[in-house]
């Protein structure tokens, strides 16, 4: 994999709001996996030319003419729970064609417990879609066998996204290789072990974290709301995929397979994060990966948020 010259910030970095830490826990930084026209539908060189005083060097490389994007998990710790939010891509995951997701060997585990936590702490896993960046560490490998990388935690996936991820119900998952391989390796092995649980609808995990869909990215993906007395926070999945959607909420990512849906949502997140004041936590966004969400006219800007500590 690219790693962008410049680009490197800490490979965890801690945030705060009131009683619970977020932290960031990457598992690779680079260069998107498509061009920049095709990984934001409808960017063009113009509008990257308005925006490169802040998009270099973090969120796109004008050497190469390519977007920087991350790939990491959130482990969240309030007083009551230990969640990771997203797994990323995963080790040993066969995924040919596919460079940033295929055979990786990467000491994702190490900067779990870099962090403070063991896996066996994890008591939540909670994946926003069923992609092959945000299921891979549900699972390794042991002895031929992929099993569940936290013992002691339940999975939560949306029902609806579990429904059209499973290749054995849905055709199209069926056809789709990405897909149908993240669910083999990284979801059924959890169902069979009964640690998953499918979600619908608005779902309270505690008094501070509350699950809603956010459908649009796929049909049932879902983002999280942190909410306690010093104010709250959005984690948002790949509603977002780029910070440079923030100045063009219609633009969708080459990804989203429901497009109008997926527009509606962006929208309807980023003016909830202005409303409350909420930084926004995304899947992929370029360093610092944190985001106040500024009102601009019709559209929003990014006021990046570093983390207060490594
Ligand atoms: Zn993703």
């Amino acid at each position: 994999m690219v790693t962008p010259h410049n680009t490197r910030g800490p490979l965890v970095g801690t945030w705060t709001i009131g009683d619970a830490t977020v932290t960031r826990l990457e598992e690779q930084l680079g260069y998107a996996s498509l061009p920049p026209e095709k990984f934001i539908d409808g960017l063009d060189r113009e509008f990257l030319a308005r925006h490169l005083d802040w998009l270099v060097p973090h969120h796109y490389s004008v050497e190469d003419h390519r977007l920087i994007t991350s790939i990491h998990s959130w482990l969240i710790r309030t007083g009551r729970h230990t969640i990771l939010l997203d797994s990323c891509a995963g080790n040993h995951k066969d995924r040919p064609g596919f460079a940033r997701f295929h055979q990786l060997d990467t000491p994702f585990l190490q900067r779990l417990r870099a962090a403070g936590v063991q896996p066996e702490e994890i008591d939540i896993v909670l994946c926003t879609h069923l992609h092959a960046d945000h299921v891979g560490w549900n699972t390794r490998l042991v002895d031929g066998r992929w099993v569940p990388t936290f013992p002691n935690a339940k999975y939560l996936f949306s029902r609806v996204e579990n429904e059209i991820g499973d290749p054995r119900r849905s055709p199209a998952a069926e056809a789709d290789f990405l897909r149908r391989n993240a669910y083999r390796d990284s979801v059924l092995p959890v169902i069979e072990a009964g640690q998953a649980v499918l979600i619908d609808g608005d779902h309270a995990v505690d008094d501070s974290l509350t699950i809603v869909p956010a459908p649009g990215h796929t049909p049932g993906h879902v983002a999280l709301w942190l909410r306690n007395a010093a104010g709250r926070a959005l984690f948002c999945g790949d509603a977002i995929h780029h910070a440079l959607q923030m100045h063009a909420p219609h633009w969708n990512s080459g990804f989203c397979e429901l497009p109008d849906v997926a527009r509606t949502t962006r929208r309807r997140i980023l003016e909830s994060c202005v409303e409350h004041r909420a930084p926004l936590f995304p899947g992929h966004f370029g360093a610092p990966h944190v985001a106040r969400v500024i009102a601009a006219g019709s559209a929003f800007a990014p006021d990046f948020v570093a983390p207060e500590r490594d």
